[in-house]
């Protein structure tokens, strides 16, 4: 066995480059100084970091928790809402033309009698057919829909920290998420330095041998964890490892975002909105201090200017003057994210686009593949080939699911969402699966992989565009109507309760309504997409008839 690692570097201040010091100091570091690894990040004084995503996944709930995160603390730091849902405005029509909405949400459906809930849905319940299919599928599961249109808070005032039956995550400031990270890692020993890294040496073998430090001079290398952002300085630009771009896949090339006060500082929105625009999206972001939107679009239907115009229009009341930045995006990942000593995190190591929020998680999991697959010194090619491997299948899984939410759209108003829907290539996988999903609702078993979007995430969106609205599934035959009946009675029954304890979210915030100290004694699972299956107790089958 080779020597171990004991130093890591990490090049870039951002959410990526402080998420995997914070991280990799929680697990990589030992009671032993002689086994322990020395961490240390190096961030440019001049390069700003990009200052956006601010959008979660349940994931972050998890790492908060492992890292022993108070949660009332972050939020006071970070200006965090919950975030229960992704909200989807505009990426569809009905027959008359006006936009249809649905919610991507958190939480997982059940299973009844062996059969999903879709099944029942698309088999039993005739608003599978109404433009509003995917509200009605998500009410036959969820208080998501009244939680979102009432603006609440997923959990009561009472409930402890991390805990709670709506699954749940963060929205937060970008810019306030790195440098609370930053103090976190840094009180428990991260090394910081300011400085920019003007230039990389290699040793023969082509591995990196040490920066050169502007200020600092000379700084040596065991492994180097390149979080340099769109830059990608050091594995793209140094090592020369390709970029493999996804816009056969995808078509928005470019972001206009601003940062806008509230409309109404008393209805705060727990659901991130994606509001279909004339040639792309716009996000809206409630934090506690302002609102973060943009407008993610194509070069290719929309010049710089007029994107702007659209997104200034859209929030005419709320923006006074101010000017969107322009952020040229590049959709697609490295070819190998870990290459010799170096491994690729963040936006160094790809992006998909901001749709579902997936990124931040995405180093998330990349940094526990990163210390799952540690390397001695001898940098074991049997550990960087199972990093590689994973990386791969995260981001071509986050493509397809992105990918499938413009394909479905039905928009007949504009060459953008035409294209989106008839122009793109659709992975081998996803265009199977579109047509075994035609008479068989998705499930796990048909993806290569599901480390962010499962099955149910798949029928969610596809009973909400309409997929369903006249299919027969292969299997309705084995289901019963009186299982779905009795499934509907129990959860309208539920339903009041679930929601009785529940406050605004505003009012939640104002009043701090965080239990101190005290946390859900249980961790959150592994991170998933849902962190928190539903918890309401099902009567399946009917009550033994008392016998007298
Ligand atoms: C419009 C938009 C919206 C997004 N929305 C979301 C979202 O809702 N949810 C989500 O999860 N993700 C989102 N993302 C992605 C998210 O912003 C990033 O994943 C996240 O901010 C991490 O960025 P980063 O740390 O990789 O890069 P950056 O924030 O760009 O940081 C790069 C760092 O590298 C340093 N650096 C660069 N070169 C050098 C050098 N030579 N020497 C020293 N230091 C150097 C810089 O100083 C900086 O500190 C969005 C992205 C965009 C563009």
């Amino acid at each position: 066995m080779g020597k171990p690692i004991r130093k890591i570097t990490i090049v870039g201040g951002g959410t990526a480059g402080w998420l995997a010091a914070a991280f990799l100091n929680r697990y990589c570091t030992s009671e032993d100084p002689r086994k322990s690894i020395e961490i240390t990040l190096i961030e440019s004084p001049d390069i700003p970091i990009v200052g956006v995503g601010e959008a979660s996944l349940p994931g972050m709930v998890v790492l908060l928790h492992q890292l022993g995160i108070s949660e009332s603390e972050f939020f006071k730091a970070t200006n965090a809402t919950f975030k229960v849902a992704a909200h989807f405005v505009n990426w569809n029509h009905d027959r008359r033309g006006n936009s249809t909405e649905f919610l991507n949400i958190l939480n997982a459906p059940p299973i009844l009698d062996g059969h999903h809930l879709a099944d029942y849905f698309i088999t039993f319940d005739p608003a599978r057919s109404d433009p509003s299919a995917g509200m009605s599928y998500v009410r036959a599961f969820s208080p998501v829909v009244e939680i979102v249109k009432g603006d609440l808070s997923p959990r009561a005032p009472e409930d402890p920290e991390f805990s709670g039956e709506i699954g749940y995550t963060y929205h937060f400031d970008a810019t306030k998420v790195a440098e609370f990270l930053k103090e976190l890692a840094t009180r428990r020993g991260v090394i910081h330095i300011l400085d920019t890294v003007d230039s990389i040496a290699l040793d023969e073998k082509g591995f990196v041998k040490s920066l050169d430090l502007r200020e600092h001079g000379e700084h040596a290398i065991d492994l180097v964890v390149d979080c340099t952002g769109f830059r990608g300085s050091i594995l793209q630009k140094t090592l020369g490892e390709p970029f493999i771009s996804y816009a056969d896949h995808l078509l928005n090339d470019r972001a206009a975002v601003i940062q806008i006060p509230h409309n109404d500082v008393t209805r705060i929105s727990p659901a991130t909105k994606a509001t279909g625009f004339s040639a792309g999206w716009n996000f809206n972001i409630p934090l506690t201090s302002r609102v973060g939107t943009g407008y993610i679009y194509s070069s290719r239907f929309i010049s710089d200017e007029d994107a702007a115009d659209e997104l200034l229009r859209h929030y005419a009341g709320q923006v006074k003057g101010a000017e969107p930045r322009v952020i040229p995006i590049q959709t697609g990942r490295v070819r190998n994210a870990w290459v010799k000593n170096c491994v690729a995190l963040g936006l160094a190591g790809g992006f998909i686009e901001p749709l579902e929020s997936t990124a931040i998680f995405m180093t998330d999991l990349a940094v526990r593949w990163l210390r799952r697959f540690m390397p001695t010194k001898d940098f074991e090619p049997e550990f960087t080939t199972a990093f590689n491997r994973q990386v791969h299948r995260l981001y071509d899984e986050v493509r397809d699911l992105v990918q499938l939410h413009y394909h479905l759209n039905n928009r007949q108003d504009s060459k953008y969402w035409r294209a989106a829907r008839e122009e793109l290539k659709l992975s081998d996988r996803l265009q199977e699966n579109l047509s075994i999903w035609r008479t068989r609702s998705p499930e796990d078993l048909d993806l290569a992989s599901t480390f962010l979007f499962g099955g149910p995430v798949y029928a969610l969106l596809l009973i909400s565009k309409g997929y369903y609205s006249d299919a027969h599934l292969a299997n309705a035959h084995h289901l019963k109507r009186s299982v779905y009946d009795r499934y509907r009675q129990a959860i309208r029954a539920a339903r009041a309760n679930q929601l009785r304890k529940l406050v605004p979210q505003s009012e939640f915030l104002r009043g701090n309504h965080f239990v101190w100290g005290e946390r859900a004694s249980r961790p959150p699972p592994i991170p998933a997409f849902f962190p928190a299956a539903t918890k309401i107790k099902l009567p399946l089958h009917p009550p033994k008839p008392k016998k007298n």
